[in-house]
């Protein structure tokens, strides 16, 4: 066997024998399987799990492994029939048998079960009748085609499964049966992987490399071996291509952080007792110990970019099980202690990976962090639990959001600033609403989406308490591109030429914000914040009145208008949610309008603030805003005037609880 050794199977087995819990979960993964017999396809049907909604309530079909003729709506309890629902069900159905192939095969091993080895056995059988004769299918965007799937992804995903319980099994299979499997099932499959494999770095490409280089040991094929790791494009190729200088994975997402190091690590587990692992290069610890450092108080992760669910609570110990005791670093004790606090450690990857008992850990003191222009992320923590990111990095492709110089704000436990996050990638709003940029706290250009850009850093300063931090991001024409495919969801024409620049002045209770847009002569130029909770006093109002939609296009034809104003001076605004408020004081140094409206917040059928500080033809436009959250309706800042006559030079002064506050700095001076 390659994945355990003799003496691990024989300790496996021991702890197995002691802990019915594990043979239980295992039994409960395999029950469709056992109860209703295998179901396999005999020609390559299946298709993308994503077909498998309600098309009038978009939410997903209920699955009966035994039944693949109707799929029923859990909400309107109709049942669909046919395409697409039938392909996606066999997506499904292929995923069950591959796992439950696995899984038996484990059940096999600790309890000597020969029902359960047999199944597993069956499964194999079954598929390399059939694989043959699969037909390569796909048409699935952005993903080449598959045999038994209709991505390369998936089939990457499938065969990995049955691979693992393969070699759990292998030795008790009769020489022709071990033919047929290598000859018809993985060989094929390991040579349509390499065929299909995408030349971009990608988390795809990952778990591609991943399937393939599983083969290649289970084959001893070194052919396959060096194509996986080393070749342009391979494993090796995307740890040094695709984790940026600070250890982020370029995809400008934690959710796909984790998803490659996930893919990383299935084949680490794999292989780690062959030649052909790579686990002492230091990429994968340093990606490990990245997120730890951005982590939000209450032990979650910022929201950013593309995502759906919480990858990190859902798979915790999927990667810091193994990764402790590899390499023994306090901090993913650390995670794993503070998982365990919620959850059970009886699962499957501590028992199979993990350390006998895991170590007391001191409490981690999470610190501030600032990257130039890798990750780009800056962090600023203060008391009651105050935590405000700002994202001055490089762009990650397709699933990054056209946020550049894009901020989040939480305070005393609530998210009242957000990021919002996406829905499932088939649903409207994905594309239509959350990933654009008039769904963040940034600037839109004449309501459209950023262009990719690179941020950079121009100033991070600390000077006692306080930090300054200016960041830039240009549309010159200077991006350089990106080695992975992109959609186009923006529109270069309305940012050419247009420089941005943010810069956040952080004090413990309270921030100040300055947003400078230049060369935007001609376009509208709109200041966007999203706040939760009901819009309170507004100040300086010259006129109150309603309006129905905001924007004819997407995403603002999502959002209603509320309210609209023409402030001078400084204006200011607060939203009330729960016991939290937050105080905004405004300032614009061009004729401007303050747009109250509200939209979608995640789920849709909440909604969330809206503030548009929209200029129409103001060729350098300099926006200057202090935030300030506070509970129980006690402000610390009481009134604020914001100055700057030259749109460089900025003053504000501050009317605090505890006396007059002065703030000088500029903004878009340093190169
Ligand atoms: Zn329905
Ligand atoms: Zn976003």
């Amino acid at each position: 066997m390659i994945q355990f050794s003799e003496q691990e199977v024989d300790s496996l087995r021991q702890r197995a024998a002691g802990n019915d819990r594990i043979i239980k979960k295992l039994l409960a993964r395999v029950e469709p399987v056992l109860k209703h017999g295998v179901n396999i396809p005999e020609k390559a049907v299946a298709t993308w799990t994503l077909y498998y909604y309600c098309p009038v309530h978009s939410v997903g079909l209920e699955l009966r492994y035994e039944d693949g003729s109707r799929h029923r709506c859990p909400v309107c309890d109709k049942d669909y029939e046919g395409e697409p629902y039938d392909g996606a069900w066999w997506r499904f159905v292929n995923g069950i048998n591959a796992d439950s192939c696995y899984d038996l095969a484990l059940l096999w091993l600790l309890t000597g079960e020969e029902n359960y080895r047999s199944i597993a056995e069956a499964i194999l059988l079954r598929y390399a009748t059939y694989y043959p004769s699969y037909e390569i299918h796909g048409g699935i965007p952005y993903n080449n085609p598959g045999k038994a799937n209709a991505q390369t992804l998936c089939e990457a995903v499938w065969i990995r499964s049955l691979a693992m319980g393969y070699d759990i099994i292998k030795e008790t299979l009769t020489m022709q049966n071990r033919q047929l499997i290598d000859d018809n099932l993985f060989t094929l499959c390991a040579e349509l992987l390499m065929e299909y494999r995408m030349d971009q770095i990608h988390n795809h490409e990952v778990l591609v490399g991943g399937a393939m280089g599983m083969l290649g040991v289970l084959l001893e094929r070194p052919d396959i071996m060096e194509f996986a790791i080393h070749t342009k494009y391979g494993l090796v190729y995307q740890l040094e291509h695709a984790v940026l200088q600070d250890d982020f994975w370029f995809e400008g997402t934690f959710h796909y952080h984790y998803f490659a190091l996930e893919a990383f690590m299935v084949y680490e587990k794999f292989v780690r007792r062959t030649p052909y692992g790579l686990l002492q290069r230091p990429e994968y610890r340093n990606m490990l110990k990245m997120p730890i450092r951005l982590l939000q108080p209450e032990f979650k992760l910022p929201t950013i970019g593309d995502g759906v669910g919480d990858i990190l609570r859902e798979h915790l110990p999927a990667f810091y099980e193994f990764a402790y005791t590899v390499y023994g670093d306090w901090e993913f004790a650390w995670m794993l202690n503070q998982h365990y606090r919620t959850h059970d450690r009886n699962n499957l990857e501590a028992f199979l990976y993990g350390v006998d008992e895991l170590p007391a850990t001191s409490e981690f003191n999470l610190q501030d962090y600032h990257d130039n222009e890798h990750s780009g992320f800056t962090v600023f923590r203060g008391k009651g639990q105050r935590y405000l990111l700002i994202k001055h990095g490089k762009y990650g492709g397709e699933h990054d959001h056209y946020d550049k110089l894009g901020i989040q704000f939480s305070a005393f436990g609530e998210d009242i600033i957000p990021d919002l996050g996406t829905t499932g990638y088939g649903a409207q709003l994905h594309y239509d609403y959350y990933k654009n940029t008039a769904t963040h706290n940034t600037v839109a250009i004449n309501g459209a989406n950023q262009p990719p850009a690179n941020g950079r850093t121009i100033k991070y300063e600390r000077h006692g308490s306080q930090i300054l931090l200016e960041a830039e991001a240009v549309w010159d024409g200077s991006f350089p591109g990106i080695d992975s495919l992109t959609r186009v969801e923006w529109s270069e024409a309305d940012y050419s030429n247009i420089k941005m620049r943010r810069l956040i002045l952080w004090r413990d209770r309270y921030f100040v914000e300055a947003f400078l847009v230049e060369n935007a002569a001609g376009r509208s130029v709109d200041w966007i914040v999203h706040s939760r909770g009901e819009l309170g006093g507004v100040h300086n109002e010259t006129a109150l009145k309603e309006y129905p939609a905001l924007d004819a296009n997407k995403p603002l034809k999502y959002v209603r208008e509320v309210q609209r104003h023409k402030p001078e001076g400084t204006m200011h605004t607060s939203w009330k949610y729960r016991n939290c408020t937050t105080s905004l004081f405004s300032f614009c140094t061009e004729p401007h309008l303050v747009i109250y409206a509200m939209g979608p917040d995640n789920p849709s059928t909440s909604e969330i603030s809206y503030m548009l500080s929209r200029v129409e033809g103001g060729n350098d436009v300099l926006y200057v805003n202090v935030f300030e959250a506070y509970e129980d309706d006690r402000p610390y800042i009481l009134n604020a005037s914001i100055k700057s006559v030259d749109r460089r030079h900025v003053s504000v002064i501050l009317e605090t609880e505890d006396g007059r506050k002065e703030h000088q700095f500029e903004i878009g001076l340093a190169n």
